[in-house]
């Protein structure tokens, strides 16, 4: 039989639109469908406009550091419009840039909704049909709600960035990744900050030393964080929003963000109906090549709901690209991905956590915080963390957490050694860098916890 394409992608984001232009580059004919706009969570509402309100958060310290430097510099008033205006331009330019890449690379594209008919039909919104040999299901996840009474008068990260203007006072729900970003961006900002998280520390599932630290530090620089709260009901009055909390406590915020988690955009799609496996979550069931329940029909990115970071998402397209367009299976490989959290402080991790490590196998710790100089010097009293997980067997070290300034960049690098099974005595071997934070990591000598 003959089809319209060899490839139909549904989805313009990160992943959807790599695997279009590697497998249209590869000689494929290969059409994709986006209903808003390309480039996807990662560059229109997530990781790049949260990087650039993470710069902008930062710039009310930097100010204050250099008058201890010598600089004669007041702080002036951050101006959410002449930001927000710069940063829609710069989405608009990206956008443009992730059109570009497919229509140079010969890509077809619509700018519409697309849902399967059958294992090789994808009807798009205005009723056209189109037929491929592979079908490759990229359309990501957004955020959701928790479901309490009055939680349609809160907000979630993607009308974050839309906001006529930043409020006074905000309350975050959650302490994941998001919730914990933006409470540190926001904060920057000059906003009232209170996040409420349910649990006993946020960040879970990460170190329990660095996420501590994270959580410290950023109660140290004005986020009012209520750890063990959550949040019972909220009710608009007046232009405020009333807030009941499990800790007993009543508040009123201008805004409410939940951070709450994300779900894969799996409805309304027709994956059960052509029969496309889909897990509890509604994510689409994958099998280590990202192939779904239908032999034509793949997945990458957050809607399979495996490791949900844009590279990874990257990494599952060409995979798929190199399996399907090359003949060459390929799985993507998600052990030991360095990954950095843009809280203030920044957190960077690659590999176990030391609890579990520990459940693992024996070994041992070495850990140092300390006040980094530059901000010791400008009178801050904040602590960097500094620590490797060893194995006591194997030597090898499988955990590498860093919390810094700029721990995000020096974790893509500490990935690599961890990546390629470096031992401590690898990392003793290597000269530090003198001066700076992450010679540390070189320089440890005896562990400060084993077993
Ligand atoms: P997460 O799943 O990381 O966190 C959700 C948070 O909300 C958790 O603290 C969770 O608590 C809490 N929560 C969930 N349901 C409820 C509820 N009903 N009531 C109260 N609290 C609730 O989701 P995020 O939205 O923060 O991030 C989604 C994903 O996006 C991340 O997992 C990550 O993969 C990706 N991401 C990556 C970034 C990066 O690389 N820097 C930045 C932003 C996002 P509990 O812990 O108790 O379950």
């Amino acid at each position: 039989m003959a089809f319209d394409y060899d490839l139909f992608v549904i989805g313009g984001g990160s992943g959807g639109v790599r695997a279009a232009r590697v497998a249209a580059q590869d000689g494929a004919k290969v059409a994709l469908a986006e209903e808003d706009r390309y480039g996807g969570t990662c560059v229109i509402r997530g990781c790049v406009p949260k990087k650039l309100m993470v710069f902008a958060s930062e710039y009310a310290g930097v100010v204050e550091d250099a008058k201890s430097y010598g600089w004669a510099i007041e702080p002036g008033q951050f101006d959410w419009d002449v930001f927000r205006g710069r940063l829609n331009d710069e989405l608009d330019r990206l956008e443009n840039v992730y059109r570009n890449l497919l229509k140079n690379s010969g890509v077809e594209t619509f700018d519409q909704r697309a849902h399967l008919e059958d294992a090789h039909t994808v009807v798009l919104a205005d009723g056209t049909k189109k037929t491929a040999k592979h079908i490759l299901l990229a359309t990501g996840g957004r955020p959701v709600k928790p479901g309490v009474p009055g939680d349609e008068l809160g907000i979630t990260s993607n009308d974050i960035f839309h906001l006529d203007e930043l409020p006074e006072s905000i309350l975050i729900v959650g302490g994941g990744y998001i919730a914990s970003e933006f409470a540190g961006i926001l904060n920057g900002l000059g906003v009232d900050v209170t996040q409420y998280y349910r649990g006993a520390q946020i960040l879970r599932g990460f170190d329990d030393e660095a996420r501590g630290l994270v959580s410290e530090e950023m109660c140290q620089r004005g986020v009012n964080l209520h750890l063990g709260t959550d949040i019972i009901d909220l009710q608009q009055e007046g232009d405020k929003i009333r807030v009941r909390a499990t800790n007993g406590k009543e508040a009123l915020f201008d805004k409410v963000m939940f951070a709450t988690g994300r779900a894969p955009n799996t409805e309304g799609l027709g994956l059960a109906e052509v029969g496309v496996e889909l897990g509890r979550k509604g994510e689409v069931v994958v099998d280590d090549y990202s192939q779904t329940a239908v032999p034509s029909i793949y997945a990458i990115g957050d809607v399979t709901d495996r490791v949900n970071l844009t590279p990874v998402a990257i990494r599952e397209g060409m995979a798929f690209v190199e399996t399907v367009f090359k003949g060459n299976p390929t799985k993507p490989d998600h052990d030991l991905i360095p990954t950095a959290i843009f809280t203030q402080p920044e957190m960077g991790t690659v590999g176990l956590s030391e609890e579990d490590a520990r459940d693992q196998e024996p070994i041992e710790v070495y850990a140092t915080s300390f006040k980094p100089m530059q901000q010791s010097f400008a009178g801050r009293s904040e602590r960097v963390l500094m620590k490797l997980v060893v194995s006591q067997k194997t030597r090898k070290v499988l955990g590498c957490h860093i919390v810094a300034p700029g721990a995000g960049e020096m974790i893509q690098l500490a990935g690599i050694a961890v990546k390629m099974g470096a031992t401590k005595e690898d990392f003793d071997r290597t000269v530090a860098v003198h001066p700076t934070m992450s010679e540390e990591l070189v320089t440890m000598k005896t562990p400060v916890r084993t077993g």
